[in-house]
């Protein structure tokens, strides 16, 4: 299964992405919501994106709306750690708007890998 990450945060991107290739899953990376949907564009075989939320350029929330309307096979787990309303108002947000999962940062590996094989 092919998994793009998007991820304003490197070393957290880096965690994410660690822990996906050592579960042999390929692995595609964006910093932002506008690198992501540029890449969903060429790589069609993406099945799951794991979203942060709070990002510069274009935000989780609006990649994720923009991906459940043009990619709606794509499942999507978002991730926060916060802002200023706190994480959880986001987490409620983005599972309004179709995430299929949600996880607070921090997260184990444990958390991650049961978040994407639930899915
Ligand atoms: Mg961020």
């Amino acid at each position: 299964m092919n998994i793009l990450v998007v991820e304003d945060d490197a070393a957290v991107r880096r965690f994410i992405c660690t822990i996906l290739k050592r579960e042999n899953y390929t692995v595609y990376e964006a910093d932002n919501g506008i690198n992501a949907l540029l890449l969903l564009k060429e790589q069609k075989d993406i099945s799951l994106m794991i979203t942060d939320l709070i990002m510069p350029e274009k935000e989780g929330i609006e990649t994720i709306v923009e991906v459940k309307k043009h990619y709606p096979s794509i499942k999507i787990i978002a991730i926060s750690g916060g802002g200023q309303v706190g994480p959880e108002n986001f987490l409620i947000l983005a599972d309004a708007l179709g995430a299929h999962t949600t996880l607070k940062k921090p997260f184990s590996s444990q958390e991650l890998i049961r978040a994407v094989k639930n899915l």
